[in-house]
């Protein structure tokens, strides 16, 4: 175990995750995936074994995932909690209570090379699976399988935001789950496209270069969005210039996905576990150590805290997923959900404060943009409500969420909120109409 903060040279100080203790209470929220509230099936009062679905999509079009207990228990009650996406999200809480179907079980299945592309993919929508390529959009990974037929599987061994190491923990430990389930993927909709993307400094990778089935490209995980979509396309790009063998290109279509949500692939198809745990990596300068866990959904913070030996200093902020993607909670009682990979509890000191300045003009942003969009241009005609042009909004189409604006603006603008809320309003309301 290490101390904040996060470095990819700290990856050597770690020997692999361990379980987090039992909870005696879990909150688990109804929202574990973008813009989807699942529907409560228990009431208070109600047994429920482990793996249980206890709650559901409104919607029966498997476009989102059901939610599982995630300990054997008694529900408690229905409440709103805070969650780790800064929101109040209605809640089950459920009491330990009973024997566990799954923790301390082994589950060997000999003929699982055998499962055809429907039992694969049936067992990942069984598991509820999120896709957590992008912390900030999780989604029902069955759902994207199976609008991708023959599409590349594309895997980033690293994570995207450099103050994190989650995933290359992840792949540290479990690169042959990773392989394997990458296969799993590539077999559930019919496709012999697999592209691993990793970072060399990170770990050898000879092994995996040495797999035909496979394509290793390389990377550099410190170089801030060298883990977006746009980044990982145009790099392969490059590589395909080297290699004309390669006869693919890579498209936003294909099925990205990140070490966290591969290995909770594995378990739902080797071993039929449902998402009811995550592997996450707690941190920060107020902890005595750190390490990272195995923890079951709706775990709080404070009790993992508990078990990796308490706070040495009082904290003023947690940051989840990271300090430049994440979101800063300040709440020990927040739960663990299928989207949290990492949580750093920080004095204020280590996180920009969050007052609001005023444009100086200084042109940080535009400068670092990877997109080459000016961002104080579209922050100034939202606040001025201005009417936008087709040019701004091709502009906002553009931008890829990234947070560079954000970082380097020293009014401490919501830059890329501004840009999000207009792509949500200018586009995704466009893509609701069109698929009614
Ligand atoms: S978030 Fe900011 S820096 Fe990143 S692409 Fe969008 S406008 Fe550019
Ligand atoms: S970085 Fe911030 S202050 Fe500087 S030009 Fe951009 S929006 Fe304005």
């Amino acid at each position: 175990m290490t101390l904040f903060p996060e470095k990819i040279s700290e990856l050597k100080d770690y020997n692999c995750s361990e379980n987090a203790f039992l909870p005696r209470v879990v909150t688990i929220p109804l929202s574990q995936e973008l813009k989807c509230t699942c529907e409560s099936l228990v009431k208070e009062g109600d047994v429920v074994t482990e793996g249980q679905i206890i709650a559901q999509p409104s919607s029966a079009d498997n476009k989102y995932a059901n939610i599982h207990a995630s300990i054997p228990g008694k529900v408690l009650s229905l409440i709103n909690c805070n969650t780790p996406n800064g929101r109040l999200e209605p809640a089950i809480k459920i009491a330990l209570e009973g024997s566990f179907d799954f923790v301390g079980k082994k589950f060997l299945e000999s003929k699982i090379t055998e499962l055809s592309p429907a039992e694969i993919i049936d067992r990942i929508t069984q598991a509820g699976v999120i896709n957590i390529f992008d912390t900030k959009r999780p989604e029902n990974l069955s759902k994207l399988l199976k609008s991708a037929t023959g599409q590349a599987i594309v895997v980033r061994l690293f994570d995207e935001d450099s103050t994190r190491i989650t995933d290359s923990l992840i792949t540290k430990f479990y690169l042959p789950q990773l392989i394997e389930a990458a296969k799993f993927l590539a077999k559930s909709i019919d496709s012999n496209k697999i592209v691993f993307v990793c970072d060399s400094k990170q770990a050898d990778f000879s092994a995996l270069e040495q797999d035909d089935k496979i394509i290793v490209i390389h990377a550099k995980h410190n170089k801030y969005t060298a883990g977006f979509k746009s980044s990982i396309i145009s790099l392969f790009h490059k590589y395909t210039k080297k290699n004309p063998t390669i006869s693919f290109k890579l498209s936003k279509k294909d099925v990205f996905i990140d070490s966290s949500s591969l290995y909770d692939v594995h378990k739902a198809v080797v071993t039929k576990i449902p998402s009811i745990s995550k592997i996450v990596h707690f941190s920060g300068n107020c902890l005595k150590t750190s390490g990272l866990l195995n923890v079951k959904i709706g775990t709080t913070i404070r009790d993992i805290l508990k078990q990796i030996g308490g706070l040495s200093k009082e904290p003023k902020q947690i940051i989840i997923n990271g300090s430049i993607r994440g979101t800063a909670v300040n709440n020990l009682a927040v739960p663990i959900t299928k989207y949290v990979k990492s949580v750093a509890v920080i004095t204020k000191k280590s996180f920009t404060d969050f007052q609001i300045y005023s444009c100086i003009s200084c042109g940080n942003c535009r400068l670092a943009c990877p997109s080459k969009l000016l961002p104080d241009v579209i922050y100034n005609l939202t606040e001025n409500n201005v009417v936008f042009s087709d040019e701004v909004k091709t502009s906002v189409k553009n931008c890829i969420e990234c947070g560079c604006c954000n970082m380097f603006c020293p009014a401490r603008l919501p830059l890329t909120q501004t840009q999000k809320t207009l792509k949500e309003k200018f586009f995704e309301t466009q893509e609701k109409n069109n698929e009614q």
